[in-house]
């Protein structure tokens, strides 16, 4: 905190202040110099305020971003935060993941691991629990696995070696830092623009200064007394004129943004990601848990002897299982296996916690687990006597995983689920009762409509089927998952959520373009996004190979009318997201598995699911979603609206509060001369600092506009110094300059008087306008309440109230205490400015009205 505040005192405008004080100091004006100290620590504490809270909520970000791993604990599976692992932790490993510590494999499958990060081996290598000499180079250790490593296949069990600074990765890089926060694009834009604006008002003051010291000295009067009160002067011009910190506060903006979002289970990772998701106008979004609840339920199963309905809600082990036509699934062998296979090619578990039950792993194997409950297998007894010792895992382009079993009876036997089109392709004979009977072409057309009836009534389909090995576990993997006996169907239903047609409906009245991908069956897919929405008459569904086959000419000129893509792979998804960039929309794209990372970081915001997500997607991706959720994603491009419309708002009071006093102050004294000062430099400089300040910071958190999903998406090109904010303050100054230069020359025969009413025309009009800035195009009677605005706008008069009534203030500033008459003029002068601008943001909102809805209408 410490380094903080004194941070805030390594920066121009600082030295500047103090370097005033000092002067002040020297030539006795110790009245002026407590004052502008005080401003100096005011305006510290506020600049610390601001970057403590910013610095506050990127921290709590990070601690809600710290990885989560799976380890063995007193012989029970737990998820422990990552830096609680310690050597001799038996860390679990899957796909996705990112190995957290360096580990020594005791046990895998299939696993591989993308070392790139540590020895810059693009290929993933594979790994194996097996011995390596003890002058092996760590390259080609592959019984071990390493820290800040992925895993992109497979699965295994480890132990852990070396955490942290001592793991091979600590000891090149040390931590990895999991946000990112480069300079934004706004905060550049505004470092710009703040830059460009001291330029021009430096050089006006410049002009100010040297055209009164030249006059001075052309009619004799310069001498060292009007000298120092024109360098004291031009410092305060100065000040008023530099917009200080202006980027500093644009972060603030943005980290608290972020923070809010958090809280509503977005949390960005990357900071630029904020003003982006204003821009978005395609969201490419992940079916199964994202817009479905992911809470599967097997409902029907299609067997060789019959179809059986399921009863039975979410993970709950209760439900009644009907056969239909009667058939009797209780005494059907063919179907008891069925349900075996599904309960052992299986990594899913099933546990009841304080009276609820819950799963831990793939909700859709979970739901296998259930369906077997149901039907009143033994679930951890079936596993445990029919042991497993092989796997070939499931992926989304193998869209298959099988397992190999040393069953009960002594026999090997190899147990397959996935998708009903491959696993189909890999039989050659179906189950009967105890029996096996060919697979026909006739059988085969059959099984296919029934897929395709399941997938229709939106249920995910998958297929099981099986094929003894005999003595001996065969090692080939196309021969083991060749020849299989085909055993059944099983649908399940996994409902949309609650929420997702209501977000689905708000994008696309704000023309942002909901586009479904998944690997599920396109009937399936195209059911739910037809439920939801997303598919509406005339779209059309791709599937991943139809995609493959065309070329990206081709793909380009449909992009537009396809609004759900169905059995894709990962790969397919960077197809998507690049043709349509090359339309020039702005993609969000979501996420989970390990080869979902490249489509994410080509998309302009990559969105990692939180829950179901991996690591190596998370780290891909700017944002994460806690709950997984379609919602949460239009939630947060609704935020992001909002914190740019802020920004926008702050810098337009801001900037024109600047604008006004160079253009009122630096006016006056360049057309009158030096003895003029309409404003003493301890005026200007509370004027600038107490009095625009707090108004500005509020604005910066004013409450969304009723419209804010009402808009179409921000063109990503547009400058958050943009028309609205331009205009408004060019309409400002405009129409405030006028009453500033009547008061003034009505009392100039009485600089007292003239300065009094200057400034409190200043402080008056700096509180019209900040109401007007509530909203920059919309009516302030329509704008929604801003408490914070209110609370700063009354301390200000308050504060202003009280320093007035100190003579040695009113000196300092140069005026007396104004008559009551005086100050009803200038409230009634405030109050016209402040209908003025009102009256022209009507006109603004045409022209907006007219330009939106021909935006809307292309
Ligand atoms: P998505 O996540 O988009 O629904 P996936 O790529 O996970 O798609 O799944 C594609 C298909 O693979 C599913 O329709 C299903 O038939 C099959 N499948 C899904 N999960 C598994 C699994 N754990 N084991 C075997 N097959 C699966
Ligand atoms: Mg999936």
């Amino acid at each position: 905190a410490l380094k903080i505040f004194l941070g805030q005192f390594r920066n121009l405008l600082m030295v500047i202040l103090l370097t005033a004080v000092v002067l002040s100091m020297l030539v006795g004006e110790v009245v002026d110099a407590a004052i502008i100290l005080v401003i100096v620590v005011f305006c510290a504490v506020l600049g610390f305020v601001q970057e403590y809270r910013a610095e506050r909520a990127l921290e709590a970000l990070k601690q809600m971003l710290s990885q989560a791993v799976s380890v063995v604990r007193d012989g029970r599976r737990v998820e422990v935060p990552a830096r609680e692992l310690v050597p001799g932790d038996i860390l679990l490993l899957e796909a996705g993941d990112r190995v957290a510590a360096d580990v020594r494999l005791l046990e895998s499958h299939s696993l591989r691991c993308d070392e790139a990060s540590l020895t810059g081996e693009s290929v993933p290598v594979d790994k194996h629990a097996g011995v390596v000499g003890a002058a092996t180079p760590l390259a080609e250790r592959a019984n071990m696995a390493y820290a800040g490593t992925a895993v992109t296949y497979g699965r295994g069990r480890a132990a852990v070696t070396a955490t942290g600074m001592r793991s091979e990765l600590g000891r090149i890089a040390g931590e990895v830092a999991i946000i990112e926060t480069g300079k934004t694009p706004l905060e550049k834009r505004t470092d710009e623009i703040g830059k460009w604006l001291a330029i021009v008002c430096l050089s006006v003051c410049a002009l100010v200064v040297a055209v009164s010291l030249i006059r001075g000295y052309l009619n004799q009067s310069l001498d060292l007394e009007l000298a120092l009160t024109m360098v004291m002067f031009a410092i305060a011009l100065a000040v008023a004129a530099v917009p200080e910190a202006l980027a500093a506060i644009v972060t603030g903006a943005l980290a608290l943004g972020m923070h809010a979002m958090a809280k509503r289970n977005a949390i960005v990772r990357k900071m630029p990601a904020v003003e982006t998701l204003g821009c978005t106008t395609v969201i490419c979004s992940d079916k199964t848990g994202t817009l479905t609840t992911g809470e599967m339920t097997a409902r029907r199963v299609h067997g060789p002897g019959g179809t059986v309905e399921v009863g039975g809600a979410g993970f709950t082990p209760a439900g009644e299982l009907r056969g239909v036509d009667g058939h009797s699934p209780v005494t059907d062998p063919s179907f008891r296996r069925l349900l075996e296979a599904g309960l052992l090619c299986n990594d899913s578990e099933l546990f009841e916690q304080a009276g609820k039950w819950c799963i831990r792993g793939d909700p859709t194997e979970a739901a296998l687990v259930v369906l077997a409950a149901k039907a009143g297998l033994q679930t951890v007894g079936t596993r445990r006597v029919n042991p497993r010792i092989e796997e070939y895992p499931f992926s989304s382009e193998r869209k298959r995983m099988s397992t190999i079993h040393s069953m009960a009876d002594g026999a090997f036997v190899v147990f397959m689920k996935g998708a009903p089109e491959v696993v189909l392709g890999r039989c050659s004979s179906v189950a009967e009762g105890t029996d096996t009977r060919p697979l026909s072409d006739a059988l085969r057309e059959d099984l296919q409509r029934t897929n395709e009836a399941m997938a229709n009534d939106a249920l995910r389909v998958l297929a099981l089927a099986y094929k003894p090995l005999g003595e001996t576990a065969v090692a080939d993997l196309d021969q083991v998952e060749s020849d299989m006996v085909f055993l059944g169907l099983v649908g399940m239903l996994d409902p949309p959520r609650p929420e997702a047609a209501a977000a689905v409906a708000t994008c696309r009245s704000v023309h942002i373009r909901p586009v479904m991908i998944t690997g599920d069956h396109r009937l399936t897919a195209t059911a739910i996004a037809r439920e939801i929405g997303i598919h509406q008459t005339g779209d059309r569904v791709l599937t991943g190979p139809e995609l493959q086959q065309l070329s990206d000419r081709e793909f380009a000129s449909i992009v537009e009318h396809v609004s759900v893509y169905a059995r894709v792979s990962p790969m397919d998804k960077l197809k998507i997201v690049k043709a349509w960039q090359a339309r020039g929309d702005v993609v969000a794209m979501t996420g989970d598995g390990v080869n979902d990372a490249p489509a994410m970081k080509r998309a302009d915001i990559g969105i990692a699911m939180g829950i179901t997500g991996t690591d190596v997607a998370k780290q891909a991706s700017d944002m994460v979603l806690s709950d997984d959720n379609f919602a949460t994603i239009v939630a947060a491009i609704e935020r992001g609206r909002w914190i740019y419309d802020n920004i926008k708002k702050y810098l337009a009071y801001l900037l024109q509060c600047n604008i006004t006093e160079v253009v009122v102050i630096g006016g006056i004294v360049l057309m009158m001369g030096p003895e003029f000062l309409p404003l003493l430099p301890a005026a200007i400089l509370y004027l600038n600092l107490a009095t625009d300040g707090l108004p500005a910071l509020a604005l910066g958190v004013a409450p969304a506009e009723h419209d804010i999903m009402a808009r179409p998406p921000r063109d990503p090109q547009e400058s958050v110094f943009d028309w609205d904010v331009k205009s408004f303050i060019l309409r400002a100054v405009i129409i405030e300059c006028p009453f500033f230069y009547y008061l003034f020359l009505v009392n100039a025969d009485d600089m007292t008087a003239a300065r009094t009413a200057v400034f409190f025309m200043f402080v008056i009009v700096e509180f019209t306008i900040a109401l007007n800035c509530r909203s920059l195009v919309d009516s302030i009677f329509k704008a929604p309440p801003h408490k914070w605005l209110v609370i700063a706008l009354v301390w200000e008069v308050v504060l202003v109230a009280l320093l007035i009534q100190i003579p040695g203030v009113r000196d300092a500033f140069g005026i007396r205490l104004p008559g009551w008459s005086e100050l009803a003029l200038i409230a009634a002068f405030g109050l016209f400015v402040m209908l003025i601008i009102e009256a022209t943001k009507i006109l603004l909102r045409r022209r907006i009205q007219v330009r939106r809805t021909h935006t809307l209408a292309r």
